[in-house]
């Protein structure tokens, strides 16, 4: 038998994220209508699946430079100046991940040493405080609230910095609220980064799903760029959650800094999805832009249905998920989804899996057909009527 002893300290405190317990139990069960997923419903564009067959049938089927193929590299930095006025050399400043996620590990293992504290604005995605702990720091959560639509604000983000803060870890629009900071958030925000002399690791893989409002990247503002490690990716906006591939850019001592752990742990992302990529950048902006439609149309009505059937809803600028209240209810949030599942399965994410101030709300994700939203909004009003 093997001892847990044996294992890490580190990793024997990490919980498991609580939204396996969910899918684990919905899979079991028939007729479930899913709001669980984190992932498109669209199929990857023909083009791009093309493209990665014709790389195969080419025969590139051995390792790319560590840090990318350099047409992918070059085709992310004209990307980020025509999509966010961004500019990075291709050579020095951008590494092609295995999805965000690695870009997120090693963003945090090349910048924060033991003990060092990383602001994790919340609710939030459930990797980050467990990135933030594996790479030794720790994770401090800032939470946010729902009267103000889960907006961090310059004033909360103060009152959370001690002399062991190393940096902010943002993500806009948010997994899960879908809450979306505009150009005078952040620019509030700045100036405290700039004072507290942080690094902000800003994830923007919802960039092209932003509804509302221009979507504006951190990196951007004045004077952040060069404390600024972008997080992005190709999984959710162009719909390749399956192929693993994202991307950091970063100013160039931190990106080589990445790169050295990227080269040793990782050696490259795959080749034929960095293939694909370069096909989703040259051409694939189209079927960005037929998605994004797509899904404000969806938001728009979940987001209307929800607060109809009682569920008070903010407007999520962003991202594919609705964060609605279910105070109401007088439940947990872990009870409402069980409850809901059971009675009439319907999966929806526990909003207390995010972060304690998650609680009082479920995710929800729109990623799904209208005839699913409308059934599973149905299926809602009646749970909540019989309660
Ligand atoms: N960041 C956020 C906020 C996410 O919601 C996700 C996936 O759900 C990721 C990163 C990971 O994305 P990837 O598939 O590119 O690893």
């Amino acid at each position: 038998m093997i001892k847990t002893s044996y294992l890490s300290k580190t990793v024997q405190e990490l919980q498991p994220s609580g939204i396996r317990k969910f899918f684990d139990l919905a899979a079991t069960m028939e007729g479930v209508v899913s709001l669980g997923v984190g992932e498109p419903d669209f199929v990857t564009s023909w083009s791009v699946r093309e493209a990665a067959i014709a790389s195969l049938e080419q025969g590139h089927t051995s390792y790319t430079a560590n840090a990318g193929l350099l047409e992918l590299r070059k085709e992310i930095t004209k990307y980020m100046k025509r999509s966010f006025n961004l500019e990075y050399d291709p050579y020095h400043e951008v590494v092609v991940t295995v999805g965000a996620s690695q870009a997120l590990d090693i963003a945090m293992r090349a910048i924060i040493n033991p003990g060092e504290e990383v602001i994790v604005v919340e609710p939030s995605f459930v990797a980050y405080a467990p990135l933030v702990s594996l790479a030794g720091g720790i994770p401090v959560p800032l939470a946010t609230k729902g009267e103000n639509g889960f907006k961090l604000t310059a004033k909360d983000l103060e009152a959370v910095i001690t002399p062991k803060t190393k940096a902010l870890l943002i993500c806009s629009p948010n997994n899960p609220t879908g809450t979306q900071l505009n150009k005078e958030d952040l620019l509030a925000l700045s100036h405290i980064i700039e004072k507290h002399d942080l690094v902000v690791f800003s994830d923007e893989i919802y960039a092209e799903l932003a509804y509302d409002e221009e979507f504006v990247s951190f990196a951007s503002i004045n004077g952040m760029r060069d404390r600024t490690v972008v997080i992005n990716g190709f999984s959710k906006g162009f719909a390749m959650t399956g192929w693993r591939l994202g991307f950091v850019c970063a100013p160039y001592e931190l990106a080589e800094a990445m790169l050295k752990i990227h080269q040793y742990a990782m050696m490259c992302a795959p080749t034929m999805a960095q293939y694909a990529a370069v096909e989703a950048l040259k051409n694939g902006m189209h079927d960005v832009e037929d998605m994004r439609r797509s899904y404000r149309a969806r938001r728009n009505y979940i987001v209307k249905s929800f607060n109809e059937i009682g569920l008070d809803c903010h407007v999520p600028g962003g991202a594919f998920y609705a964060f609605p209240s279910i105070k109401k209810t007088g439940m947990t949030s872990e009870k409402f989804a069980e409850r809901l599942l059971l009675e009439e399965k319907v999966a929806v994410v526990p909003g207390s899996v995010f972060g304690t101030s998650g609680e009082g709300y479920v995710r929800a994700s729109y990623a799904s057909s209208f005839e699913q939203l409308q059934e599973a909004v149905q299926r809602m009003r009646r749970f909540l009527e019989n309660l």
